[in-house]
């Protein structure tokens, strides 16, 4: 940060100088995703997210950047520090939600539920093409029944010798529709247990028979990737595809308390990236002879966000400290997300409005923040769950199951 910024004078949202404990290689990988985001993405995402197209021509450019795999050490991947992988996810989301999606589903969940459930031999296969983007992974754990009840999950799983045979429904599976590497979450008739099957295809081939993805159409938020309904009809999967390390839900909360932490990194991101634009809207719109920057309402509402932004950043870098400690509890990434992505959907909603009818327009970006943050809000465990994953661990009491 400059002198003049911290004699008081703003450029940018880092009011607490709290980048300043990024070591040299972290902030190189911020500024490689950042340069990415300006010159690959930004110029061509508004024209995706508003035909519902996902923007495949930026994959290669996404792969060349060697960040997929984000912390993932071995495999290919680039083992980066846990505050890099923060600012990857961070810096993505910044530039577009959609994108950061397809990143975090194919890196974080994907991946890592190979890295954390697969065994030696599995991560060998699959995580070295996986980070060079070769193949593209998707997550299916969500049913058409079981949103926030995913633990009752009811895709089933029967063993005939070598092979299992799964059969059930999927829905809002992002990436579903052209990945290779589909981890589809199934219970076990024989033991009643959630294991984890990895449906594998080469580029060149089709979806088998009985996996057929319907993408999901008429979405308002994150256009510019594609969810599907999946229906599994007699599917085979051999066993040496079975996740070997997946025995229980138990082992799918380990993925999803490591990728809580990517949502409310990516809310900070949403939430930069709209209070940036609505300063410097504030600065340039006149409204009654002066910048409406100039009136104490619209200063009010920035100063908050700014407030807001810090929060949620401090909470993001403290979430990044306690995993690099491996002392981060499924509470402690429920109450990030749940705090985090409710502060960043006030901040782009708050843009939203001083962007006036402005905000309302695609071309300005705010607007596509705005509907992302509602995405946000809700996957990867609704606000509502998160508070309940944070209430049974102040009383002690379960008040959902
Ligand atoms: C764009 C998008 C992308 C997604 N990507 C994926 C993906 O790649 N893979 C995947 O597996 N899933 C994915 N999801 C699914 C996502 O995780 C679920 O939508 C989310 O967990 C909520 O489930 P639901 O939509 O079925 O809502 P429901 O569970 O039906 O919830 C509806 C409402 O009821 C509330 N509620 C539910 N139970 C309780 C309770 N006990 N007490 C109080 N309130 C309650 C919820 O908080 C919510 O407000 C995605 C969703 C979206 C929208």
């Amino acid at each position: 940060m400059t002198e003049t910024a911290r004699a008081g004078v703003l450029p940018d949202h880092d009011i607490y100088l709290l980048d300043d404990r990024f070591t040299d290689e972290e902030r190189a990988i911020r500024d490689k995703v950042r340069a990415f985001v300006e010159t690959d993405l930004l110029p061509v995402i508004n024209g995706y997210w508003e035909r519902a197209e996902f923007p495949y021509e930026l994959v290669p450019k996404l792969a060349e950047l060697n960040v997929v795999g984000t912390v993932i050490q071995g495999y290919g991947c680039p083992g980066m520090s846990r505050m890099a992988g923060a600012l990857v996810s961070a810096e993505l989301a910044r530039g577009d939600g959609s994108f950061n999606t397809f990143f975090g589903v194919h890196s974080g969940l994907a991946m890592g539920s190979i890295n954390i459930m697969g065994s030696e031999e599995q991560k060998q296969r699959w995580l070295p093409a996986m980070a060079r983007l070769e193949r593209v992974g998707a997550f299916a754990l969500t049913e058409p029944l079981h949103g926030s009840d995913s633990v009752a999950l009811e895709t089933s799983a029967h063993r005939e010798g070598d092979t299992w045979v799964l059969n059930g429904a999927k829905r809002w599976i992002g990436n579903a529709s052209h990945a290779h590497h589909v981890i589809i979450y199934a219970r076990d008739v024989a033991d009643g247990q959630v294991k984890a099957f990895v449906l594998e295809r080469s580029p060149e081939e089709d979806f088998p028979e009985g996996f057929q993805p319907r993408v999901i159409q008429g979405k308002i938020g994150k256009r510019a990737i594609l969810q599907s309904d999946i229906v599994i009809e007699d599917l085979e999967i051999p066993e040496p595809n079975r996740l070997q390390n997946c025995n229980s839900f138990k082992d799918v909360n380990k993925v999803l308390t490591a990728t809580r932490g990517g949502v409310a990194y990516e809310s900070l991101g949403h939430a930069i990236a709209a209070y940036e634009d609505a300063v410097r809207y504030a600065g340039e719109r006149v409204q009654f002879g002066k910048p409406i920057g100039s009136y104490q309402l619209v200063q009010n509402n920035l100063a908050n966000m700014l407030a807001e932004v810090t929060a949620i950043k401090q909470l993001c870098f403290r979430l990044v400290d306690l995993h690099e400690q491996d002392e981060l509890t499924s509470p402690m990434a429920s109450m990030a997300k749940m705090a985090a992505a409710k502060k960043a959907r006030w901040v782009v909603s708050t843009a939203r409005d001083i962007l006036g009818g402005n905000g309302l327009l695609l071309e300005n970006n705010v607007a596509r923040h705005l509907t992302d943050m509602e995405v946000v809000y809700t996957y990867e465990g609704t606000d509502s769950m998160q508070s309940l994953i944070v209430g049974r661990a102040i009383t002690g009491a379960s008040a959902f199951v």
